[in-house]
C-alpha cells in the first residue's frame, strides 16, 4: 500500500506558479507518516514547490487542509478522485467546516486525526474508509511517535526543525479559529518525549509550532528547565501575559528562547477590547512595559497584529507600524482581520450583514491574499487592504530594517542572532509582495 501525503499551496500568481521561499517543514504530516504502519510506503508532496504527480500510483491522498488553502486542496482532491484514488481531508478547516468539505473528498477527518490513523490506514488498506472520522483534540504524537523527517529531505525548507510542545490555547480570543477548534483548552506533551524528539534529529535551531507555548505557565517553566542543559536556540508562539512572570521570563533566556510570535493585535484600547484579547488586556499601557521586558530578554519579537476592528481607522494602522518601528520588532505581520468559519467574529459579522464574497471567501473564485472579506465600519474593503498593504510595505522598507537592526538589546546580541535578524526579515521583504494579491487555487 501507498500512501500520498499532500500540502497544499495556496493558489497561484495570475501568471505563474508560486514558489513560497518562506516555506516550512509540513510536521503533521510527518507525523502522521511516523504513525503509519512500516510497511506501508509514504510519499510527501509540498504543492508550495513542487508539482503534484497525479498520475504516480498511489492507494490514498491525505490532504492537510487550513482555510487558506481550502480551495486548492479541494481542487486536489478532485484530481485524485478522477483517478479512482480514494482520499482523506484533514486538518482545522475540516473540523470547523465538515459539511462542506464532505462534498470534497470520499472521507474526512474531524479532530486531531494522530488519535485514530492508524485504524483509518487499517480500513483505508480494505478499500472500506468511512466518510466521516472522529479523534478528540489532544496531546499530540500520542505513543511517542517520531515524525518521518525523511520525508522533508530534498524540499528546500528553511533550516530551522518544527516541533510540538504545547497544543490549544485557554484564552478565547474572538477571530481565532484555535481557540474555537480546541474548545479554550490546551494539551501538554510529557516533556522527555520532546527531548527525545530533540535529540533524534540534527538542528540546534527549533520552531516549537505551539498555539500558544505560554498557555500553561508551570509546564512552560518546567520545559525551559528541561531543554536549558541543551543549548539549543528556539522560538515559538507566546501570549503576552508572559512578559507578567519575571521568574519564567528569565528562565526562557536562560534556556535559549530568542523570540516569539506574539499577538500584539492592535494598540487602540477599543479594538483590544473587540478582539477579546485578555492576555494583552490587563494594565494596558500601549504595550509600553511589556516591550520594555521583552527587549531586556533579548527576545527578537515576530509582533503579529490583526487590523480591521470597529474603531480602526488608516491613521490608527499607521500608528500601529510607529509602534513598531519604535520597539525595533524583527519582524511584523499585519494581518487583516478575518472571519474564519465558526469563530465568534464570524458569527457576528454574519448577524451585522457585514460579510463580502458571500461569508466564504476562502472558496470564491474572485478573492484574492491580503484582501478584506468584510465591510468594515470606518473604512472601505478597499482602504482596509491598502491600509494593510501600505503598513507592510513600510515596515519592511530598507530604511526600517536597518532602523530595526541597530538595537543591542536584541538584535546585535551576537553573530548568530544578527545573521537570523537578515536572513528572516529579508525573506520576509521578499515573500510578502509575491503573495499580495495571490488568486486562490488554480481554477
Ligand atoms: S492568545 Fe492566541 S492562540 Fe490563544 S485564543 Fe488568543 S489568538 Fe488564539
Amino acid at each position: 500500500m501507498r500512501i500520498t501525503f499532500i500540502k497544499p499551496n495556496i493558489g497561484r500568481m495570475e501568471h505563474s506558479l508560486y514558489v513560497d521561499e518562506g516555506r516550512m517543514e509540513p510536521l503533521m504530516l510527518a507525523v502522521l507518516a511516523g504513525m503509519t504502519p512500516p510497511d506501508v510506503e509514504c510519499v510527501l508532496y509540498d504543492d508550495r514547490m513542487e508539482s503534484i504527480p497525479f498520475d504516480e500510483p498511489t492507494d490514498l491522498a491525505a490532504i492537510t487542509v487550513e482555510t487558506y488553502t481550502a480551495r486548492r486542496a479541494y481542487e486536489i482532491a478532485a484530481e485524485y478522485r478522477k483517478r479512482g484514488v480514494s482520499t482523506i481531508l484533514g486538518g482545522m478547516h475540516i473540523t470547523l467546516l465538515p459539511d462542506e468539505a464532505a462534498l470534497y473528498a470520499d472521507s474526512i477527518f474531524l479532530g486531531d486525526a494522530e488519535t485514530i490513523w492508524e485504524q483509518v490506514v487499517d480500513v483505508a488498506r480494505q478499500h472500506k474508509l468511512k466518510p466521516r472520522y472522529q479523534g478528540p483534540p489532544g496531546v499530540g504524537q500520542i505513543g511517542r511517535v517520531l515524525p518521518r523527517r525523511d520525508l522533508f529531505k530534498g524540499k528546500g525548507y528553511l533550516p530551522l526543525t518544527l516541533m510540538q510542545f504545547v497544543r490549544g490555547c485557554r484564552f478565547a480570543c474572538s477571530f481565532c479559529a484555535v481557540s474555537q477548534y480546541f474548545d479554550k483548552k490546551h494539551y501538554v506533551r510529557a516533556i522527555d518525549d520532546v527531548l527525545r524528539e530533540i535529540e533524534a534529529q540534527d538542528r540546534k535551531f527549533i520552531f516549537f509550532i505551539d498555539d500558544n507555548i505560554a498557555s500553561d505557565q508551570k509546564a512552560l517553566a518546567e520545559f525551559c528547565h528541561a531543554v536549558t542543559p541543551l543549548k539549543l536556540h528556539w522560538v515559538s508562539q507566546a501570549s503576552l501575559d508572559v512578559t507578567r512572570n519575571p521568574k519564567l521570563m528569565k528562565l526562557l533566556e536562560r534556556a535559549g528562547n530568542w523570540g516569539n510570535v506574539t499577538g500584539f493585535e492592535t494598540i487602540t484600547p477599543e479594538s483590544l477590547r473587540e478582539s477579546r484579547k485578555s492576555p494583552n488586556i490587563p494594565r494596558f499601557t500601549k504595550y509600553k512595559e511589556e516591550v520594555r521586558i521583552l527587549r531586556e530578554h533579548g527576545m527578537q519579537s515576530w509582533a503579529a497584529f490583526t487590523l480591521g476592528y470597529d474603531h480602526d481607522t488608516k491613521e490608527s494602522i499607521e500608528a500601529t507600524v510607529d509602534f513598531a518601528l519604535e520597539s525595533r520588532f524583527t519582524l511584523a505581520a499585519y494581518n487583516i482581520l478575518m472571519p474564519y468559519p465558526n469563530t465568534p467574529l464570524y458569527h457576528r459579522l454574519e448577524k451585522e450583514g457585514r460579510h463580502l464574497y458571500g461569508g466564504k471567501w476562502w472558496l470564491d473564485p474572485t478573492y484574492r491574499f491580503n484582501r478584506a472579506a468584510f465591510k468594515p465600519t470606518l473604512m472601505s474593503p478597499d482602504e482596509l487592504t491598502d491600509a494593510c498593504h501600505a503598513a507592510r510595505t513600510r515596515f519592511n522598507s530598507i530604511p526600517s530594517l536597518f532602523h530595526r537592526f541597530a538595537d543591542v538589546q536584541t538584535h546585535l546580541r551576537s553573530l548568530s542572532r544578527m545573521g537570523a535578524f537578515w536572513k528572516y526579515t529579508l525573506l520576509f521583504k521578499k515573500e510578502i509582495p509575491k503573495k499580495h494579491g495571490m488568486r486562490f487555487g488554480l481554477q
